[in-house]
């Protein structure tokens, strides 16, 4: 029978901290009965550089490139002496160290000549860091000689025209008759016709459009911690992993605060009904948070997200009101803040918006599969929502009160995981 295909994708603290290299080879090997596609990204801090980079060349301080250049340089060589494999491995990865910085050098020569940075030369910039890591593990890959392994140019598979992405997955065919293993880049694509990028953060979204083209049966999204927790680890001591969770809950708690990596990327695997995993390069033992369609989490979760606009609008006149809300809906949209709620009210409507520049006096708890029962008298002095289908209960609450209820519900909640 055909091999079914596994996406495996790497963050950059997984691929860009070598001790962690071992146990990547350890994953790859656990999934021999798989042909396995590895997505890369960066290491970890080479976007953010290769970003101060570009920063530098947009105001001319071509000093300051070269410096942070050789800081690049420096990582990623670091990284290839850290990992320490035999001799000729290491030439061959200095080589193509020296071969990618002598590429940028040229780079930063012609645009201190033209004195203009155009996109397109910024965007071939911030693919190096994708085409770095990938290229130093395949390198490295091919060395052990335990598998057929075959380097895929990102470039070659994705390719967006006029904003939309179409995937060339006959390469990636091809290339799986022939190897157990591809490797490609995250993050990075061709944009009518020239070198671009999905935005931050985007290779969970090239995983998520490779694995739906090809009809992957899981995509892995390897990261550092146990996938999603029941609570934020920085105000809870004792928080769990959920062993899976619907999109739809884990889409609510990544809105409302939790740091869950960026949902709508992994929508394209999600509509074709793919298996997304959340699992941690650290922890072999830890199975994954499994993201799905169907399956809602049997633990609860909570998070909280602070500094929330909020207006409330009196209905005392029919037409003054409408126009009110209008007008905040509109005004507050465009100055670029997601609406997260309206709630109306017998007398009033609140209409709260995420913003990320103010500090405000108000805050919502958002709790997914909560036993109600635990926290009932908690939360029955405070306006709140209720998702039935979805198990997902919204509060809302003021600064001053929102430490103390979170804390009180999540204490509350314990007592489920007990049972
Ligand atoms: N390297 C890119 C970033 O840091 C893409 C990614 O890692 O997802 O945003
Ligand atoms: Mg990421």
């Amino acid at each position: 029978m055909e091999k079914q295909i596994i996406i495996q994708k790497f963050g950059g603290t997984s691929i860009g901290s070598p001790e962690n290299i071992p146990n990547i080879i350890k994953i790859l090997s656990n999934n021999y009965n798989y042909k396995n596609i590895i997505v890369l990204s960066a290491f970890s801090k080479v976007t953010n550089l290769l970003e101060i980079l570009v920063d530098s060349l947009q105001n001319q301080k071509f000093d300051e490139s070269i410096q942070t250049s050789q800081i690049l340089k420096e990582l990623h060589c670091n990284w290839v002496k850290k990992l320490n494999p035999i001799e000729y491995v290491k030439d061959k990865m200095f080589a193509q160290i020296d071969n990618y910085f002598e590429q940028i050098r040229s780079i930063i020569q012609g645009v201190s000549i033209v004195k203009e940075l155009s996109k397109n030369v910024e965007n071939r910039i911030l693919a190096f860091g994708e085409m770095l890591s990938s290229s130093l593990f395949f390198i490295y890959l091919d060395s052990q000689n335990i598998y057929e392994v075959s380097y895929v140019s990102a470039f070659e598979i994705i390719h967006k025209i006029n904003n939309e992405i179409n995937i060339n997955n006959e390469i990636l065919k091809e290339e799986l008759q022939l190897n157990n293993i591809i490797i490609t880049q995250g993050y990075v694509c061709i944009e009518d016709g020239k070198i671009s990028n999905l935005g931050r953060g985007g290779s969970d979204y090239s995983a998520a459009l490779i694995g739906a083209s090809i009809n992957a049966v899981k995509i892995n999204i390897w990261t550092d911690v146990d996938g999603i927790l029941t609570a934020s680890p920085i105000i809870f001591k004792d928080v769990e992993s959920l062993n899976q969770i619907s999109y739809t809950q884990a889409r609510e708690l990544a809105k409302y605060g939790a740091k869950v990596l960026h949902l709508d990327t992994i929508l394209p695997a999600i509509t074709k009904n793919i298996e997304v995993r959340i699992l941690n390069t650290w922890n072999l033992d830890f199975e994954g948070t499994i993201i799905s369609n169907e399956k809602m989490t049997r633990k609860f979760a909570v998070s909280i997200l602070e500094n929330v606009l909020k207006y409330t609008i009196s209905k005392n006149s029919e037409e003054k009101y409408l126009k009110k809300v209008g007008l905040v809906l509109s005004r507050l949209s465009t100055e670029g803040n997601e609406l997260l709620e309206v709630i109306s009210n017998i007398d009033n409507t609140e209409i709260y918006f995420k913003n990320n520049k103010l500090k405000t006096d108000d805050a919502i708890i958002c709790l997914i599969n909560p036993d109600i029962s635990l926290i009932y008298n908690e939360i029955n002095d405070y306006n709140y929502t209720y998702d039935s289908r979805n198990k997902i209960i919204k509060i809302f609450v003021s600064s001053i009160n929102s430490k103390n209820l979170l804390n009180l519900i999540y204490k509350n909640l314990q007592k489920s995981l007990k049972v």
